[in-house]
């Protein structure tokens, strides 16, 4: 399987601002006035392996939208799995047509290039949005889901809150959109599933479990020829997290890959914010080396934490996973928009 993420960031989307691009250019230039950066070949081994990723980079300011790779043709259709909704649902279908147009042209020999602007998503294709609740951050994406207003695309939506649908289609009501949901051109579908309880999406077994969260939120787990992804976002551990009986470690029992919704930290977490339905990166690690995880993707940023909080985030979080696991047993990652990586 693989994992691709299209929107990492918790609560509302948070674009960079001018300053905050200036101060990473700053820094570049500071740090490249005592290094070789004359040739095409110096410059990019200077960003790639010399330079931190918030300064090179940036974590990205999309709402949760993850895509999980299966095998994704299934009797001749494609079918494509996403979780959340989030405004990182534009940039999948944006990336998604671009990629249809430039096939397209590659096969009949039309080589005009076309902006991301131009291209029309393709009719044939299946989308399966698991939705883990239904907050906003959660659901913003959709009315600018390109592929929602091409006839010809078929949309399931599946969840565990028995009021998904009124929910998606009054986020898309007056007066909070132009256009209605019902004047959508996809086929659109709304399936309840019940939690713990396996269904087959796309060739891929997804188990929805319950999480802590104001409202509940759902997280899932897909597997896929013994390999398993959990998506849990949105989850509030507590001091009975600690217990050897914590019974919500077997939803995370030997996963392969955890997105874990680590967004605030430890102190905050505990002091400030407990009840606010989200975890911290430290609970993150115990849970994982307690079930045995191969890897923790750390997930739903909140908006006030900058790259450079977001990088100290990251390489504190691995030097606890290295203490709390013999070393290397515990990979440790922080999602930013446009992370791929195969499970
Ligand atoms: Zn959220
Ligand atoms: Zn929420």
């Amino acid at each position: 399987m693989k994992v691709v993420i299209w929107g990492c960031r918790g609560s509302l989307p948070t674009p960079l601002t001018a300053l905050d691009v200036r101060a990473k250019i700053e820094r570049a230039l500071a740090f490249a006035a005592d290094h070789d950066i004359s040739t095409p070949a110096a410059r990019q081994y200077l960003i790639d392996h010399a330079l931190p990723f918030w300064v090179h980079g940036t974590y990205g300011g999309n709402t949760p939208c993850v895509q999980i790779i299966g095998p994704q043709a299934v009797k001749g259709c494609k079918e494509y799995i996403l979780c959340d909704a989030g405004s990182g649902l534009r940039s999948f279908g944006d990336a998604m047509a671009r990629a249809e147009e430039e096939r397209a042209c590659r096969s009949t020999g039309d080589v005009t290039p076309t902006t991301t602007a131009q291209a029309q998503p393709r009719a044939g294709a299946r989308f399966h949005i698991l939705l883990s609740h239904l907050h906003y951050d959660h659901l913003q994406g959709f009315p600018f889901f390109r592929q929602a207003w091409a006839a010809g695309s078929e949309i399931h939506f599946y969840g565990c809150h028995p009021g998904m649908q009124e929910a998606v289609e009054r986020h898309q009501g007056q007066p909070f959109f132009p256009v209605q949901f019902d004047k959508l051109p996809a086929s659109i579908h709304f399936h309840i599933l019940e939690p713990e309880k396996d269904v087959n999406l796309a060739g891929v077994t997804v188990q929805p479990f319950m999480q802590d969260h104001p409202g509940d939120s759902y997280g899932f787990r897909f597997t896929y020829e013994g390999r398993s992804i959990v998506y849990s976002t949105d989850s509030e551990h507590r001091e009975h997290a600690n217990h050897e009986s914590y019974g919500f470690l077997r939803h995370f029992q030997d996963a392969n890959v955890v997105i874990f919704d680590a967004q605030y930290p430890l102190r905050e977490a505990i002091y400030t914010k407990e009840n606010w339905g989200h975890s911290n990166n430290f609970i993150g690690v115990e849970l994982a080396v307690r079930a045995n995880v191969g890897h923790l993707v750390l997930f739903h940023h909140d908006p006030v934490s900058s790259d450079r909080v977001l990088d100290d985030l990251q390489h504190a979080t691995q030097s606890y996973a290295d203490m709390c696991a013999p070393l290397g047993k515990l990979r440790v990652s922080i999602a930013y928009d446009g992370l791929e990586f195969e499970v």
